[in-house]
């Protein structure tokens, strides 16, 4: 399989490095959304967070813990947005698990992670409630 951040992790495939582990690389994104926009992603390929196992799940929400201070003093940054697009419905283009971090300054013209659907559900939020957690209908 020719994975293109499992390229970035080889080294194959040159991207600005910004922190590393055993277990995890950061590196900036190449069409960055906003100064500092970083992508953090285990070094093994998984496609999504639930193919992740769970005794690795630990060190790469290190390596997002540690990018987010990092970039956060190192930039001045005022908050961070930080999310997965999970699933090609959600805007997943590349298929190796990435966890985006976005710098946010006040004032730079963005807005919450709220805004990125506008679904809102047709039925209640208890009968949603209730399918999650594998309830049978009444
Ligand atoms: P996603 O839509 O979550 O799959 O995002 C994929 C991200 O990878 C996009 O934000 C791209 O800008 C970024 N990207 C694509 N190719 C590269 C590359 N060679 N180096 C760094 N980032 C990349
Ligand atoms: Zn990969």
């Amino acid at each position: 399989m020719n994975c293109l951040f499992c390229n970035i992790v080889k080294k194959e495939i040159p991207a600005e490095v910004i922190d590393e582990d055993g277990e995890t690389l950061a590196f900036l994104d190449i069409n960055p959304r906003a100064p500092g926009h970083t992508m953090v992603v285990p070094k093994k390929h998984y496609e999504i967070l639930s193919d992740v196992p769970n005794e690795e799940l630990g060190s790469l929400f290190r390596g997002v813990k540690r990018v987010a201070k990092r970039i956060t003093e190192a930039l001045g940054a005022n908050g961070l947005t930080i999310g997965i697009n999970q699933g090609r419905a959600s805007g997943q283009v590349v298929e190796h698990l990435h966890i985006h971090l976005i710098p946010r300054f006040t004032d730079d013209g963005g807005t919450s992670l709220h805004s990125v659907v506008h679904n809102a559900p047709k039925e209640s939020l208890e009968a949603i409630a209730s399918k999650i957690r594998g309830e049978r209908k009444k």
